[in-house]
Protein backbone atom coordinates (compact mmCIF):
# COMPACT_ATOMS: atom_id res chain seq x y z
CA UNK A 1 0.00 0.00 0.00
CA UNK A 2 1.08 3.50 -0.95
CA UNK A 3 0.00 5.97 1.68
CA UNK A 4 -0.55 9.73 0.20
CA UNK A 5 0.86 12.13 2.80
CA UNK A 6 1.02 15.53 2.61
CA UNK A 7 4.51 17.18 3.77
CA UNK A 8 4.81 20.77 4.37
CA UNK A 9 8.73 20.93 4.34
CA UNK A 10 8.78 25.14 6.37
CA UNK A 11 11.62 27.39 6.18
CA UNK A 12 14.63 28.13 7.82
CA UNK A 13 16.10 24.77 8.99
CA UNK A 14 12.36 22.83 7.85
CA UNK A 15 13.72 21.92 4.16
CA UNK A 16 16.89 19.91 5.51
CA UNK A 17 15.24 18.08 8.46
CA UNK A 18 12.22 17.33 5.85
CA UNK A 19 14.55 15.27 3.26
CA UNK A 20 16.85 14.00 6.30
CA UNK A 21 13.07 12.52 8.16
CA UNK A 22 11.74 11.34 4.45
CA UNK A 23 14.64 9.80 3.60
CA UNK A 24 14.60 7.45 6.99
CA UNK A 25 10.72 7.32 6.81
CA UNK A 26 11.76 5.37 2.66
CA UNK A 27 14.40 3.31 4.69
CA UNK A 28 11.37 1.80 7.10
CA UNK A 29 9.64 0.01 3.73
CA UNK A 30 6.61 2.57 4.01
CA UNK A 31 5.71 4.01 0.90
CA UNK A 32 4.67 6.98 0.80
CA UNK A 33 3.55 9.57 -2.36
CA UNK A 34 4.36 12.28 -1.13
CA UNK A 35 2.20 15.91 -1.72
CA UNK A 36 4.20 18.71 -1.36
CA UNK A 37 3.23 22.06 -0.38
CA UNK A 38 5.20 25.27 0.13
CA UNK A 39 3.73 27.96 3.32
CA UNK A 40 5.12 30.46 4.76
CA UNK A 41 6.88 33.85 3.87
CA UNK A 42 8.14 32.89 0.52
CA UNK A 43 4.81 32.05 -0.71
CA UNK A 44 3.43 35.90 -0.26
CA UNK A 45 4.87 37.15 -3.49
CA UNK A 46 3.33 34.16 -5.44
CA UNK A 47 0.26 34.01 -3.62
CA UNK A 48 -0.11 36.74 -2.06
CA UNK A 49 -0.30 34.96 1.39
CA UNK A 50 1.87 32.96 3.27
CA UNK A 51 -0.75 29.82 3.76
CA UNK A 52 -2.38 28.88 0.22
CA UNK A 53 -5.25 27.63 0.22
CA UNK A 54 -3.83 24.54 -1.67
CA UNK A 55 -2.29 23.52 1.39
CA UNK A 56 -5.08 23.58 3.57
CA UNK A 57 -6.48 21.02 0.65
CA UNK A 58 -3.81 19.02 0.48
CA UNK A 59 -4.07 18.01 4.27
CA UNK A 60 -8.40 17.76 4.50
CA UNK A 61 -7.70 15.50 1.19
CA UNK A 62 -4.38 13.01 2.49
CA UNK A 63 -6.05 13.28 6.24
CA UNK A 64 -2.37 13.52 7.38
CA UNK A 65 0.30 15.65 7.01
CA UNK A 66 3.77 16.24 8.45
CA UNK A 67 5.15 19.44 8.60
CA UNK A 68 8.72 21.50 9.02
CA UNK A 69 8.90 24.84 11.39
CA UNK A 70 7.49 27.87 9.67
CA UNK A 71 9.04 31.55 10.50
CA UNK A 72 6.77 33.85 12.32
CA UNK A 73 7.91 37.66 12.51
CA UNK A 74 7.52 38.79 15.54
CA UNK A 75 5.36 41.74 16.99
CA UNK A 76 4.54 42.43 13.04
CA UNK A 77 3.98 41.09 9.99
CA UNK A 78 1.47 38.17 9.05
CA UNK A 79 -0.25 36.28 11.63
CA UNK A 80 1.65 32.81 12.34
CA UNK A 81 0.65 30.07 9.61
CA UNK A 82 1.18 27.45 12.17
CA UNK A 83 -1.69 29.28 14.05
CA UNK A 84 -3.68 29.75 10.68
CA UNK A 85 -3.54 25.88 9.94
CA UNK A 86 -4.47 24.88 13.43
CA UNK A 87 -7.28 27.08 13.27
CA UNK A 88 -8.51 26.49 9.48
CA UNK A 89 -8.30 22.45 10.34
CA UNK A 90 -9.66 22.80 13.49
CA UNK A 91 -6.75 21.30 14.80
CA UNK A 92 -7.47 21.43 18.70
CA UNK A 93 -5.15 19.06 20.45
CA UNK A 94 -1.48 19.45 20.46
CA UNK A 95 0.28 16.30 21.63
CA UNK A 96 3.88 16.44 22.96
CA UNK A 97 5.54 13.43 24.74
CA UNK A 98 8.92 14.45 26.22
CA UNK A 99 10.62 11.49 27.63
CA UNK A 100 14.13 10.70 28.70
CA UNK A 101 16.32 8.78 26.15
CA UNK A 102 19.65 7.49 27.53
CA UNK A 103 22.23 9.47 25.81
CA UNK A 104 21.09 12.97 25.79
CA UNK A 105 22.26 15.53 28.32
CA UNK A 106 20.03 16.13 30.50
CA UNK A 107 19.15 17.01 34.50
CA UNK A 108 16.67 14.13 34.68
CA UNK A 109 16.69 10.40 33.98
CA UNK A 110 13.15 9.17 34.37
CA UNK A 111 10.89 11.36 32.88
CA UNK A 112 8.08 10.28 30.49
CA UNK A 113 5.08 12.71 30.37
CA UNK A 114 2.58 13.94 27.76
CA UNK A 115 1.70 18.05 27.33
CA UNK A 116 -1.63 17.48 25.80
CA UNK A 117 -2.46 21.50 24.65
CA UNK A 118 -5.61 23.02 23.59
CA UNK A 119 -4.55 24.82 20.55
CA UNK A 120 -7.65 26.87 19.12
CA UNK A 121 -8.76 28.89 21.96
CA UNK A 122 -6.96 31.20 24.80
CA UNK A 123 -4.88 34.35 23.98
CA UNK A 124 -4.12 32.70 20.97
CA UNK A 125 -7.32 32.94 19.37
CA UNK A 126 -6.08 35.93 17.62
CA UNK A 127 -8.01 38.81 19.01
CA UNK A 128 -5.98 41.38 19.14
CA UNK A 129 -6.30 45.61 19.33
CA UNK A 130 -2.96 46.84 18.74
CA UNK A 131 -2.53 50.50 20.51
CA UNK A 132 -3.66 53.56 19.17
CA UNK A 133 -6.37 52.21 17.32
CA UNK A 134 -10.17 53.32 17.49
CA UNK A 135 -10.90 49.70 18.23
CA UNK A 136 -8.97 49.78 20.99
CA UNK A 137 -10.11 53.01 22.61
CA UNK A 138 -13.90 52.17 21.95
CA UNK A 139 -13.05 48.95 23.80
CA UNK A 140 -11.73 50.87 27.14
CA UNK A 141 -14.55 52.87 27.01
CA UNK A 142 -17.08 49.65 26.92
CA UNK A 143 -15.11 48.23 29.21
CA UNK A 144 -15.34 50.80 31.87
CA UNK A 145 -18.97 51.11 31.53
CA UNK A 146 -19.62 47.74 31.67
CA UNK A 147 -16.89 46.79 34.35
CA UNK A 148 -16.01 50.10 35.96
CA UNK A 149 -12.33 48.99 35.68
CA UNK A 150 -9.72 51.60 34.22
CA UNK A 151 -7.55 50.61 31.59
CA UNK A 152 -4.71 52.99 31.04
CA UNK A 153 -5.70 54.57 27.20
CA UNK A 154 -2.31 53.80 25.84
CA UNK A 155 -2.97 49.95 26.44
CA UNK A 156 -3.37 46.98 23.58
CA UNK A 157 -5.49 44.69 24.47
CA UNK A 158 -5.89 40.94 23.62
CA UNK A 159 -8.97 38.87 24.17
CA UNK A 160 -8.66 35.04 26.08
CA UNK A 161 -12.12 33.12 24.76
CA UNK A 162 -11.95 30.01 27.00
CA UNK A 163 -15.61 27.85 26.28
CA UNK A 164 -17.38 24.78 27.39
CA UNK A 165 -17.17 22.98 24.32
CA UNK A 166 -12.95 23.55 23.42
CA UNK A 167 -12.41 22.51 27.27
CA UNK A 168 -14.48 19.42 27.26
CA UNK A 169 -13.10 18.46 24.27
CA UNK A 170 -9.40 18.81 24.95
CA UNK A 171 -10.15 17.36 28.77
CA UNK A 172 -11.83 14.39 27.38
CA UNK A 173 -9.09 13.58 24.35
CA UNK A 174 -6.32 13.81 27.26
CA UNK A 175 -8.59 11.15 29.04
CA UNK A 176 -8.67 8.98 26.24
CA UNK A 177 -5.32 9.26 25.34
CA UNK A 178 -3.94 8.77 29.20
CA UNK A 179 -6.78 5.41 28.89
CA UNK A 180 -5.38 4.24 25.06
CA UNK A 181 -1.85 4.64 26.39
CA UNK A 182 -1.65 2.97 29.79
CA UNK A 183 -1.36 6.38 31.13
CA UNK A 184 -2.61 6.70 35.72
CA UNK A 185 -2.88 10.49 35.81
CA UNK A 186 -4.33 13.51 34.41
CA UNK A 187 -3.19 16.81 35.50
CA UNK A 188 -4.87 19.93 34.42
CA UNK A 189 -3.36 23.40 34.62
CA UNK A 190 -4.61 26.34 35.32
CA UNK A 191 -4.50 29.70 36.89
CA UNK A 192 -8.05 29.57 38.05
CA UNK A 193 -7.12 31.76 41.43
CA UNK A 194 -6.59 34.71 39.06
CA UNK A 195 -8.53 34.15 35.64
CA UNK A 196 -11.69 32.73 38.17
CA UNK A 197 -14.01 33.31 34.77
CA UNK A 198 -11.92 31.68 32.25
CA UNK A 199 -9.37 29.20 33.83
CA UNK A 200 -12.27 28.59 36.33
CA UNK A 201 -14.59 27.52 33.48
CA UNK A 202 -11.66 25.40 31.96
CA UNK A 203 -10.87 23.51 35.89
CA UNK A 204 -14.73 23.15 36.41
CA UNK A 205 -15.21 21.03 32.71
CA UNK A 206 -12.13 19.75 33.79
CA UNK A 207 -13.26 18.26 37.01
CA UNK A 208 -16.86 17.59 35.26
CA UNK A 209 -14.81 15.06 32.71
CA UNK A 210 -12.66 13.68 34.98
CA UNK A 211 -15.52 12.50 37.15
CA UNK A 212 -16.70 10.05 34.25
CA UNK A 213 -12.71 8.52 34.27
CA UNK A 214 -12.72 6.91 37.79
CA UNK A 215 -10.46 4.71 35.98
CA UNK A 216 -7.80 7.65 35.65
CA UNK A 217 -6.61 9.82 38.62
CA UNK A 218 -7.14 13.22 38.33
CA UNK A 219 -5.73 16.43 39.96
CA UNK A 220 -5.14 20.27 39.43
CA UNK A 221 -2.11 22.16 40.24
CA UNK A 222 -1.66 26.06 39.19
CA UNK A 223 1.07 26.85 36.57
CA UNK A 224 3.18 28.92 38.39
CA UNK A 225 3.35 26.17 40.65
CA UNK A 226 3.60 23.49 37.93
CA UNK A 227 6.44 25.02 36.86
CA UNK A 228 8.54 24.27 39.90
CA UNK A 229 7.07 21.22 40.46
CA UNK A 230 8.26 19.63 36.83
CA UNK A 231 12.04 21.05 37.70
CA UNK A 232 11.60 19.75 41.27
CA UNK A 233 9.84 16.33 40.89
CA UNK A 234 9.10 15.63 37.19
CA UNK A 235 8.60 11.75 37.68
CA UNK A 236 5.56 12.62 39.53
CA UNK A 237 3.62 13.75 36.55
CA UNK A 238 1.94 11.65 33.39
CA UNK A 239 -0.45 13.11 31.34
CA UNK A 240 -0.66 16.93 31.43
CA UNK A 241 -3.45 19.15 29.94
CA UNK A 242 -3.26 22.61 29.66
CA UNK A 243 -5.11 25.96 27.77
CA UNK A 244 -3.05 26.78 24.71
CA UNK A 245 -0.80 29.79 26.22
CA UNK A 246 0.44 27.58 29.55
CA UNK A 247 0.46 24.67 27.23
CA UNK A 248 2.66 26.23 24.54
CA UNK A 249 5.21 27.11 27.42
CA UNK A 250 5.21 24.13 29.59
CA UNK A 251 5.81 22.11 26.63
CA UNK A 252 9.08 23.67 26.07
CA UNK A 253 10.00 23.55 29.51
CA UNK A 254 9.29 20.19 29.56
CA UNK A 255 11.37 19.87 26.30
CA UNK A 256 14.37 21.31 28.33
CA UNK A 257 13.80 18.80 31.11
CA UNK A 258 14.63 15.65 28.62
CA UNK A 259 17.26 17.21 26.48
CA UNK A 260 16.19 20.45 24.67
CA UNK A 261 13.97 20.98 21.34
CA UNK A 262 16.42 18.86 19.03
CA UNK A 263 14.40 15.64 19.84
CA UNK A 264 11.28 17.12 21.01
CA UNK A 265 8.64 15.58 18.93
CA UNK A 266 4.61 17.02 18.63
CA UNK A 267 1.04 15.98 16.75
CA UNK A 268 -1.93 17.93 16.21
CA UNK A 269 -4.74 16.36 15.91
CA UNK A 270 -8.60 17.48 14.96
CA UNK A 271 -11.81 15.56 14.31
CA UNK A 272 -10.93 14.92 10.62
CA UNK A 273 -6.94 15.23 10.36
CA UNK A 274 -3.67 14.90 11.80
CA UNK A 275 -0.45 16.67 11.79
CA UNK A 276 2.86 15.87 12.99
CA UNK A 277 5.39 18.50 13.52
CA UNK A 278 8.72 18.86 15.73
CA UNK A 279 8.13 21.61 18.59
CA UNK A 280 11.21 23.51 17.75
CA UNK A 281 11.58 26.87 15.58
CA UNK A 282 12.82 27.35 12.21
CA UNK A 283 16.02 28.27 13.61
CA UNK A 284 17.12 31.26 11.38
CA UNK A 285 20.38 31.02 12.21
CA UNK A 286 21.29 27.41 11.18
CA UNK A 287 19.21 27.80 7.76
CA UNK A 288 20.87 26.18 4.55
CA UNK A 289 23.86 24.88 6.88
CA UNK A 290 22.87 21.19 7.33
CA UNK A 291 23.63 21.39 11.30
CA UNK A 292 20.57 21.13 12.54
CA UNK A 293 19.32 18.14 14.57
CA UNK A 294 17.00 16.35 12.20
CA UNK A 295 15.70 14.08 15.14
CA UNK A 296 12.61 15.77 16.45
CA UNK A 297 11.08 15.77 13.35
CA UNK A 298 12.19 11.54 12.61
CA UNK A 299 10.46 11.07 15.88
CA UNK A 300 7.43 13.20 14.97
CA UNK A 301 7.44 10.53 11.92
CA UNK A 302 7.43 7.45 14.47
CA UNK A 303 3.96 9.18 16.09
CA UNK A 304 2.66 10.05 12.43
CA UNK A 305 3.31 5.83 11.60
CA UNK A 306 1.83 4.89 14.67
CA UNK A 307 -1.37 6.97 13.57
CA UNK A 308 -1.47 5.26 10.08
CA UNK A 309 -0.72 1.72 11.97
CA UNK A 310 2.59 1.21 10.53
CA UNK A 311 3.35 0.09 13.80
CA UNK A 312 6.50 -2.02 13.23
CA UNK A 313 7.93 0.88 10.74
CA UNK A 314 7.01 3.47 13.76
CA UNK A 315 9.26 0.73 16.07
CA UNK A 316 12.13 0.14 14.35
CA UNK A 317 12.61 4.12 13.68
CA UNK A 318 12.43 5.10 16.89
CA UNK A 319 15.14 1.75 18.02
CA UNK A 320 17.11 3.30 15.48
CA UNK A 321 16.66 6.88 16.55
CA UNK A 322 17.30 5.58 20.80
CA UNK A 323 20.12 3.33 19.89
CA UNK A 324 22.15 6.43 17.51
CA UNK A 325 21.48 8.59 20.49
CA UNK A 326 22.72 6.56 22.98
CA UNK A 327 25.60 5.73 20.97
CA UNK A 328 26.14 8.96 20.54
CA UNK A 329 28.48 9.09 17.24
CA UNK A 330 26.24 9.99 14.57
CA UNK A 331 24.42 12.72 16.25
CA UNK A 332 24.14 16.60 15.72
CA UNK A 333 26.39 19.23 17.61
CA UNK A 334 23.17 19.77 20.40
CA UNK A 335 24.02 15.85 21.60
CA UNK A 336 27.23 16.12 22.15
CA UNK A 337 28.93 16.54 25.79
CA UNK A 338 30.51 19.99 23.85
CA UNK A 339 28.67 21.66 21.58
CA UNK A 340 31.58 22.77 19.51
CA UNK A 341 32.55 19.07 19.29
CA UNK A 342 34.06 18.64 15.99
CA UNK A 343 33.26 15.13 15.60
CA UNK A 344 29.40 16.35 15.41
CA UNK A 345 27.83 14.81 11.96
CA UNK A 346 25.61 16.85 9.76
CA UNK A 347 21.74 16.89 9.55
CA UNK A 348 22.16 14.80 6.08
CA UNK A 349 25.33 11.83 7.56
CA UNK A 350 22.85 11.98 10.79
CA UNK A 351 19.89 10.74 8.17
CA UNK A 352 22.73 8.62 6.18
CA UNK A 353 23.43 6.77 9.45
CA UNK A 354 20.17 6.05 10.55
CA UNK A 355 19.06 4.88 7.24
CA UNK A 356 21.74 2.43 7.13
CA UNK A 357 21.00 1.17 10.49
CA UNK A 358 17.25 0.85 9.85
CA UNK A 359 18.27 -0.89 6.97
CA UNK A 360 20.51 -3.46 9.01
CA UNK A 361 17.37 -4.03 11.88
P1 LIG B 1 13.70 27.81 17.63
O1 LIG B 1 13.10 26.54 18.09
O2 LIG B 1 13.81 28.00 16.17
O3 LIG B 1 15.14 27.97 18.25
C1 LIG B 1 15.41 27.94 19.66
C2 LIG B 1 16.85 27.47 19.90
O4 LIG B 1 16.95 26.08 19.65
C3 LIG B 1 17.85 28.14 18.96
O5 LIG B 1 19.07 28.26 19.61
C4 LIG B 1 17.95 27.15 17.84
O6 LIG B 1 19.13 27.28 17.11
C5 LIG B 1 17.84 25.82 18.58
N1 LIG B 1 17.24 24.78 17.74
C6 LIG B 1 15.94 24.70 17.38
N2 LIG B 1 15.72 23.61 16.63
C7 LIG B 1 16.91 22.98 16.54
C8 LIG B 1 17.34 21.79 15.88
N3 LIG B 1 16.49 21.02 15.19
N4 LIG B 1 18.63 21.44 15.97
C9 LIG B 1 19.48 22.17 16.67
N5 LIG B 1 19.17 23.32 17.30
C10 LIG B 1 17.89 23.71 17.25
O7 LIG B 1 12.86 28.98 18.32
P2 LIG B 1 12.85 30.54 18.03
O8 LIG B 1 14.23 31.03 17.78
O9 LIG B 1 12.05 31.11 19.13
O10 LIG B 1 11.99 30.70 16.71
C11 LIG B 1 12.53 30.84 15.39
C12 LIG B 1 11.36 30.95 14.44
O11 LIG B 1 10.61 29.73 14.41
C13 LIG B 1 10.36 32.04 14.81
O12 LIG B 1 9.97 32.69 13.63
C14 LIG B 1 9.20 31.27 15.41
O13 LIG B 1 7.98 31.95 15.25
C15 LIG B 1 9.22 30.02 14.58
N6 LIG B 1 8.59 28.86 15.24
C16 LIG B 1 7.90 28.01 14.44
C17 LIG B 1 7.33 26.89 15.01
C18 LIG B 1 6.56 25.96 14.11
O14 LIG B 1 6.67 26.05 12.90
N7 LIG B 1 5.76 25.06 14.64
C19 LIG B 1 7.48 26.59 16.36
C20 LIG B 1 8.25 27.46 17.15
C21 LIG B 1 8.79 28.60 16.58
Amino acid sequence: MTYRITLIPGDGIGPEISRATQRVIEATGVRIDWDVQEAGEAMIARYGEPLPPNVIDSIRRNKVAIKGPITTPVGKGFRSVNVGLRKALDLYSNVRPCKTRPGVRSRYDNIDLVVVRENTEDLYAGIEFPQGRAEVAALIEWIAQRTGATIREDSAISIKPISITGSRRIVEFAFKYAEDNNRRKVTAVHKANIMKATDGLFLQVAEQVAAEHPGIQFENVIVDNMCMQLVQRPELYDVLVLSNLYGDIVSDLCAGLVGGLGVAPGANFGTEVALFEPIHGSAPKYAGQDKANPMAMMYSAVMMLHWINEHEAADKLERALDQTIAEGVNVTYDLKQNRDDPSAKRTSEVAEALVKKIESM
